[in-house]
Protein backbone atom coordinates (compact mmCIF):
# COMPACT_ATOMS: atom_id res chain seq x y z
CA UNK A 1 0.00 0.00 0.00
CA UNK A 2 1.18 3.20 -0.52
CA UNK A 3 0.30 6.54 -1.40
CA UNK A 4 0.93 9.38 -4.32
CA UNK A 5 0.70 12.73 -5.36
CA UNK A 6 -2.63 12.08 -7.39
CA UNK A 7 -4.42 10.55 -4.48
CA UNK A 8 -3.92 13.95 -2.42
CA UNK A 9 -5.67 15.99 -5.37
CA UNK A 10 -8.44 13.16 -5.36
CA UNK A 11 -8.95 14.11 -1.37
CA UNK A 12 -8.41 17.90 -2.13
CA UNK A 13 -11.91 17.41 -4.37
CA UNK A 14 -13.58 15.01 -1.92
CA UNK A 15 -13.07 17.53 1.13
CA UNK A 16 -13.90 20.93 -0.50
CA UNK A 17 -17.37 21.96 1.24
CA UNK A 18 -16.00 20.04 4.15
CA UNK A 19 -13.00 21.61 5.30
CA UNK A 20 -11.61 24.69 4.18
CA UNK A 21 -8.35 26.11 2.90
CA UNK A 22 -6.68 27.77 5.45
CA UNK A 23 -4.47 30.93 5.96
CA UNK A 24 -0.76 30.90 5.78
CA UNK A 25 -0.28 34.09 7.80
CA UNK A 26 3.41 34.96 8.62
CA UNK A 27 4.89 35.59 12.00
CA UNK A 28 7.10 38.22 12.56
CA UNK A 29 7.92 37.62 16.19
CA UNK A 30 9.57 34.47 15.22
CA UNK A 31 11.22 35.17 11.82
CA UNK A 32 12.67 37.69 14.03
CA UNK A 33 14.09 35.02 16.19
CA UNK A 34 15.23 33.04 13.07
CA UNK A 35 16.18 35.45 10.85
CA UNK A 36 14.30 34.02 8.09
CA UNK A 37 10.35 33.81 7.08
CA UNK A 38 8.47 31.44 9.76
CA UNK A 39 4.88 31.07 8.57
CA UNK A 40 1.85 29.69 10.15
CA UNK A 41 -0.63 27.29 8.55
CA UNK A 42 -3.68 28.46 10.85
CA UNK A 43 -5.21 24.92 10.82
CA UNK A 44 -6.94 26.30 13.70
CA UNK A 45 -9.42 27.75 11.47
CA UNK A 46 -10.95 24.93 10.52
CA UNK A 47 -14.51 24.07 11.50
CA UNK A 48 -13.76 21.68 14.05
CA UNK A 49 -11.03 23.71 15.37
CA UNK A 50 -8.20 21.31 13.73
CA UNK A 51 -6.89 19.90 10.78
CA UNK A 52 -7.95 16.23 11.69
CA UNK A 53 -10.97 17.23 9.65
CA UNK A 54 -9.33 16.78 6.17
CA UNK A 55 -8.23 13.01 7.02
CA UNK A 56 -11.50 12.30 8.53
CA UNK A 57 -13.63 13.89 6.06
CA UNK A 58 -11.69 12.43 3.12
CA UNK A 59 -12.40 8.64 4.73
CA UNK A 60 -15.94 9.23 5.66
CA UNK A 61 -17.34 10.89 2.13
CA UNK A 62 -15.59 7.73 0.60
CA UNK A 63 -18.42 5.48 2.51
CA UNK A 64 -21.33 3.93 0.32
CA UNK A 65 -24.34 5.69 2.58
CA UNK A 66 -26.04 2.12 3.90
CA UNK A 67 -23.10 2.06 6.12
CA UNK A 68 -24.52 1.64 9.43
CA UNK A 69 -22.37 3.86 11.26
CA UNK A 70 -18.88 4.80 11.77
CA UNK A 71 -16.37 4.62 14.81
CA UNK A 72 -12.44 5.28 15.83
CA UNK A 73 -10.36 5.52 18.69
CA UNK A 74 -9.04 9.09 19.32
CA UNK A 75 -7.21 11.88 21.47
CA UNK A 76 -10.04 14.46 20.56
CA UNK A 77 -9.92 16.03 17.66
CA UNK A 78 -9.91 12.64 15.36
CA UNK A 79 -13.20 12.33 17.07
CA UNK A 80 -14.54 15.40 16.19
CA UNK A 81 -13.32 15.57 12.77
CA UNK A 82 -15.29 11.95 12.37
CA UNK A 83 -18.25 13.47 14.06
CA UNK A 84 -18.43 16.27 12.13
CA UNK A 85 -18.22 14.93 8.57
CA UNK A 86 -20.75 11.80 10.01
CA UNK A 87 -23.47 14.08 11.13
CA UNK A 88 -23.26 15.85 7.99
CA UNK A 89 -23.63 12.22 5.90
CA UNK A 90 -26.60 11.49 7.98
CA UNK A 91 -24.34 8.57 9.64
CA UNK A 92 -24.23 7.19 13.27
CA UNK A 93 -20.57 8.06 14.76
CA UNK A 94 -19.08 6.51 18.38
CA UNK A 95 -15.83 7.82 19.56
CA UNK A 96 -14.11 6.21 21.90
CA UNK A 97 -11.73 7.70 23.97
CA UNK A 98 -9.06 7.00 26.80
CA UNK A 99 -9.39 8.75 30.27
CA UNK A 100 -6.54 11.01 29.60
CA UNK A 101 -8.52 13.06 27.04
CA UNK A 102 -9.34 16.43 28.14
CA UNK A 103 -13.06 17.21 28.85
CA UNK A 104 -13.37 20.24 26.39
CA UNK A 105 -13.04 17.55 23.70
CA UNK A 106 -15.31 15.28 25.04
CA UNK A 107 -18.28 18.23 25.36
CA UNK A 108 -16.95 19.20 21.88
CA UNK A 109 -17.60 15.94 20.51
CA UNK A 110 -21.05 15.23 21.98
CA UNK A 111 -21.86 18.37 20.88
CA UNK A 112 -21.80 17.47 17.29
CA UNK A 113 -24.43 14.52 17.94
CA UNK A 114 -21.93 11.89 18.43
CA UNK A 115 -21.46 9.19 21.11
CA UNK A 116 -18.63 9.40 23.68
CA UNK A 117 -17.38 5.95 25.06
CA UNK A 118 -14.65 6.17 27.68
CA UNK A 119 -12.81 3.13 27.89
CA UNK A 120 -9.33 2.76 30.01
CA UNK A 121 -6.57 4.77 30.21
CA UNK A 122 -4.91 4.88 26.67
CA UNK A 123 -5.01 5.09 23.52
CA UNK A 124 -5.10 1.28 23.13
CA UNK A 125 -7.77 0.61 25.34
CA UNK A 126 -9.83 3.09 23.01
CA UNK A 127 -8.86 1.36 20.29
CA UNK A 128 -9.72 -1.79 21.31
CA UNK A 129 -13.37 -0.81 22.17
CA UNK A 130 -13.24 0.85 18.47
CA UNK A 131 -12.33 -2.39 16.72
CA UNK A 132 -14.97 -4.39 18.68
CA UNK A 133 -17.55 -2.24 17.87
CA UNK A 134 -16.43 -2.60 14.25
CA UNK A 135 -16.12 -6.35 14.57
CA UNK A 136 -19.60 -6.97 16.36
CA UNK A 137 -21.44 -4.13 14.87
CA UNK A 138 -20.50 -3.47 11.20
CA UNK A 139 -19.24 0.01 12.01
CA UNK A 140 -16.71 1.05 9.80
CA UNK A 141 -13.67 1.87 12.18
CA UNK A 142 -11.65 4.48 10.88
CA UNK A 143 -7.78 5.13 11.97
CA UNK A 144 -6.76 8.65 13.23
CA UNK A 145 -3.58 8.26 11.27
CA UNK A 146 -3.23 4.78 9.88
CA UNK A 147 -5.36 4.89 6.72
CA UNK A 148 -4.50 5.95 3.41
CA UNK A 149 -7.53 8.15 2.64
CA UNK A 150 -6.76 9.82 6.13
CA UNK A 151 -3.71 10.51 5.45
CA UNK A 152 -4.16 11.87 1.60
CA UNK A 153 -6.92 14.03 3.35
CA UNK A 154 -4.23 15.57 5.66
CA UNK A 155 -1.77 15.48 2.84
CA UNK A 156 -3.88 18.31 1.29
CA UNK A 157 -2.18 20.89 3.62
CA UNK A 158 1.11 19.63 2.25
CA UNK A 159 -0.60 21.01 -1.28
CA UNK A 160 -1.82 24.24 0.06
CA UNK A 161 1.45 25.24 1.46
CA UNK A 162 3.43 24.31 -1.58
CA UNK A 163 0.92 26.39 -3.81
CA UNK A 164 1.36 29.50 -1.85
CA UNK A 165 5.11 29.31 -0.54
CA UNK A 166 7.27 26.87 -3.07
CA UNK A 167 10.02 28.25 -2.10
CA UNK A 168 10.41 26.86 1.81
CA UNK A 169 13.38 25.39 3.18
CA UNK A 170 11.45 22.93 5.64
CA UNK A 171 8.06 22.48 6.82
CA UNK A 172 7.76 21.47 10.58
CA UNK A 173 5.38 19.45 11.48
CA UNK A 174 3.92 18.18 14.87
CA UNK A 175 4.47 14.19 15.06
CA UNK A 176 2.35 11.82 17.17
CA UNK A 177 0.88 8.99 14.65
CA UNK A 178 2.50 10.27 11.13
CA UNK A 179 -0.87 10.77 9.08
CA UNK A 180 -0.02 14.40 9.08
CA UNK A 181 3.56 14.00 8.23
CA UNK A 182 3.43 11.32 6.10
CA UNK A 183 0.73 13.26 3.87
CA UNK A 184 2.37 16.72 3.98
CA UNK A 185 5.62 14.77 3.35
CA UNK A 186 4.24 12.67 0.42
CA UNK A 187 2.76 16.17 -1.40
CA UNK A 188 5.29 18.69 -0.66
CA UNK A 189 8.32 15.98 -1.86
CA UNK A 190 6.53 15.08 -4.89
CA UNK A 191 6.46 18.89 -5.59
CA UNK A 192 9.80 19.82 -4.55
CA UNK A 193 11.93 16.96 -3.47
CA UNK A 194 14.94 18.55 -1.58
CA UNK A 195 12.39 20.08 0.72
CA UNK A 196 12.97 19.09 4.01
CA UNK A 197 9.91 17.94 6.29
CA UNK A 198 11.06 17.41 10.34
CA UNK A 199 8.42 15.92 12.75
CA UNK A 200 8.45 17.50 16.03
CA UNK A 201 7.51 15.48 19.42
CA UNK A 202 7.17 16.06 22.86
CA UNK A 203 10.22 14.79 24.47
CA UNK A 204 8.05 12.42 26.99
CA UNK A 205 5.80 9.40 24.92
CA UNK A 206 7.33 10.19 21.48
CA UNK A 207 6.05 6.96 19.94
CA UNK A 208 6.83 7.87 16.36
CA UNK A 209 10.74 8.59 17.21
CA UNK A 210 11.03 5.65 19.09
CA UNK A 211 9.79 3.13 16.26
CA UNK A 212 12.01 5.29 13.79
CA UNK A 213 15.19 4.71 15.76
CA UNK A 214 13.67 0.92 16.57
CA UNK A 215 12.65 0.39 12.83
CA UNK A 216 9.48 -0.71 13.72
CA UNK A 217 6.49 0.09 15.64
CA UNK A 218 7.48 0.16 19.38
CA UNK A 219 4.85 0.42 22.40
CA UNK A 220 5.52 3.57 25.05
CA UNK A 221 4.14 4.68 28.13
CA UNK A 222 1.26 7.18 27.89
CA UNK A 223 2.14 10.10 30.39
CA UNK A 224 0.32 13.56 30.72
CA UNK A 225 1.28 16.15 28.11
CA UNK A 226 0.71 19.57 27.46
CA UNK A 227 0.39 18.27 24.23
CA UNK A 228 -2.02 15.66 24.50
CA UNK A 229 -3.30 15.62 21.67
CA UNK A 230 0.68 14.37 20.14
CA UNK A 231 0.16 11.27 22.78
CA UNK A 232 -0.41 7.85 22.27
CA UNK A 233 1.39 4.96 20.30
CA UNK A 234 1.45 4.34 16.45
CA UNK A 235 0.07 0.47 16.35
CA UNK A 236 2.27 -2.12 16.51
CA UNK A 237 0.19 -3.12 13.42
CA UNK A 238 1.30 -0.17 11.39
CA UNK A 239 0.79 -0.46 7.93
CA UNK A 240 1.13 2.87 6.60
CA UNK A 241 2.46 6.23 8.94
CA UNK A 242 5.17 4.42 10.03
CA UNK A 243 7.04 3.27 7.02
CA UNK A 244 6.20 6.96 5.06
CA UNK A 245 7.53 8.43 8.15
CA UNK A 246 10.19 6.34 8.67
CA UNK A 247 11.57 7.10 4.68
CA UNK A 248 10.20 10.88 4.37
CA UNK A 249 11.41 12.83 7.53
CA UNK A 250 14.35 14.03 7.99
CA UNK A 251 14.47 14.82 11.30
CA UNK A 252 12.69 14.24 14.27
CA UNK A 253 12.98 16.86 17.43
CA UNK A 254 11.78 16.52 20.82
CA UNK A 255 10.76 19.16 22.73
CA UNK A 256 10.32 19.65 26.68
CA UNK A 257 7.27 20.51 28.23
CA UNK A 258 8.66 23.45 29.39
CA UNK A 259 9.57 24.76 26.04
CA UNK A 260 5.78 23.68 24.83
CA UNK A 261 4.21 26.25 27.54
CA UNK A 262 6.96 29.34 26.26
CA UNK A 263 5.54 28.74 22.88
CA UNK A 264 1.98 28.56 23.73
CA UNK A 265 3.06 32.03 25.16
CA UNK A 266 5.10 33.20 22.53
CA UNK A 267 2.12 32.80 20.03
CA UNK A 268 -0.37 33.85 22.21
CA UNK A 269 1.42 37.10 22.89
CA UNK A 270 3.12 38.17 19.88
CA UNK A 271 0.66 36.59 17.10
CA UNK A 272 -2.71 37.07 19.34
CA UNK A 273 -3.39 32.90 18.43
CA UNK A 274 -4.82 30.66 20.71
CA UNK A 275 -3.72 26.82 19.90
CA UNK A 276 -3.23 23.97 22.19
CA UNK A 277 0.07 22.79 23.19
CA UNK A 278 0.33 19.88 19.86
CA UNK A 279 0.15 23.32 17.78
CA UNK A 280 3.15 24.82 19.11
CA UNK A 281 5.58 22.55 18.72
CA UNK A 282 7.36 24.13 15.43
CA UNK A 283 7.78 27.05 17.45
CA UNK A 284 8.93 25.41 20.70
CA UNK A 285 11.92 23.84 18.26
CA UNK A 286 13.02 26.88 17.09
CA UNK A 287 12.77 28.87 20.31
CA UNK A 288 15.06 26.59 22.18
CA UNK A 289 17.64 26.53 19.33
CA UNK A 290 16.63 22.93 18.75
CA UNK A 291 16.06 23.47 15.17
CA UNK A 292 17.80 25.82 13.41
CA UNK A 293 16.22 27.31 10.06
CA UNK A 294 18.60 27.85 7.23
CA UNK A 295 15.37 29.68 4.71
CA UNK A 296 11.89 30.37 4.88
CA UNK A 297 10.14 27.74 7.06
CA UNK A 298 6.50 27.06 7.76
CA UNK A 299 4.85 25.15 10.45
CA UNK A 300 1.17 23.77 11.22
CA UNK A 301 -0.86 24.99 14.00
CA UNK A 302 -2.85 21.71 14.32
CA UNK A 303 -5.32 23.11 16.20
CA UNK A 304 -6.97 25.53 19.01
CA UNK A 305 -8.74 22.74 21.31
CA UNK A 306 -6.97 24.03 24.45
CA UNK A 307 -8.87 23.19 27.57
CA UNK A 308 -9.26 26.73 28.65
CA UNK A 309 -8.52 26.91 32.80
CA UNK A 310 -4.88 25.18 31.31
CA UNK A 311 -4.58 27.76 28.05
CA UNK A 312 -5.84 30.77 30.56
CA UNK A 313 -3.30 29.50 33.21
CA UNK A 314 -0.19 29.70 30.81
CA UNK A 315 -1.05 32.68 29.59
CA UNK A 316 -1.06 34.24 33.34
CA UNK A 317 2.80 32.19 33.73
CA UNK A 318 0.75 30.10 36.64
CA UNK A 319 2.10 26.49 37.80
CA UNK A 320 0.54 23.67 35.79
CA UNK A 321 0.19 20.26 37.11
CA UNK A 322 -1.21 17.80 34.90
CA UNK A 323 -1.87 14.45 36.74
CA UNK A 324 1.66 14.65 38.57
CA UNK A 325 3.31 16.21 35.68
CA UNK A 326 4.45 20.02 36.57
CA UNK A 327 5.96 23.07 34.52
CA UNK A 328 7.13 26.12 36.78
CA UNK A 329 5.57 28.88 35.48
CA UNK A 330 6.57 32.00 34.17
CA UNK A 331 5.74 35.34 32.38
CA UNK A 332 6.28 35.74 28.80
CA UNK A 333 9.40 37.52 28.05
CA UNK A 334 10.15 38.18 24.35
CA UNK A 335 13.72 37.19 23.19
C1 LIG B 1 -3.68 14.47 15.72
C2 LIG B 1 -3.00 15.74 16.00
C3 LIG B 1 -1.62 15.91 15.75
C4 LIG B 1 -0.73 14.78 15.26
O1 LIG B 1 -1.16 14.19 14.04
P1 LIG B 1 -0.68 12.71 13.65
O2 LIG B 1 -1.25 12.48 12.30
O3 LIG B 1 -1.23 11.77 14.68
O4 LIG B 1 0.82 12.70 13.69
C5 LIG B 1 -1.06 17.15 16.00
N1 LIG B 1 -1.79 18.17 16.48
C6 LIG B 1 -3.11 18.05 16.73
C7 LIG B 1 -3.85 19.24 17.26
C8 LIG B 1 -3.76 16.84 16.50
O5 LIG B 1 -5.06 16.74 16.77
Amino acid sequence: MSLSLADIHAAREMIAGTAIQTPLVPSPYMSGVCGHDFLLKLESTQPIGAFKLRGAANAVLQLPPETPGVTCCSTGNHGRGVAYAARKRGMKAVICMSSLVPQTKIDGIKALGADVRITGKSQDDALAESQRLAAEEGYVEISPFDDPHVIAGQGTIGLEVMEEQPDLEAILVPLSGGGLAAGIAVAAKAIRPDIRVIGISMDRGAAMDASIKAGKPVEIDEVASLADSLGGGIGMENRLSFPLCKALLDEVVLVSEAEIYSAMQALYYEDRIVAEGASVVGLAAVLSGKFKPSGAVATIVTGRNVDMKIFTDIVCGRDIDLDGMKVEGRTWQPA
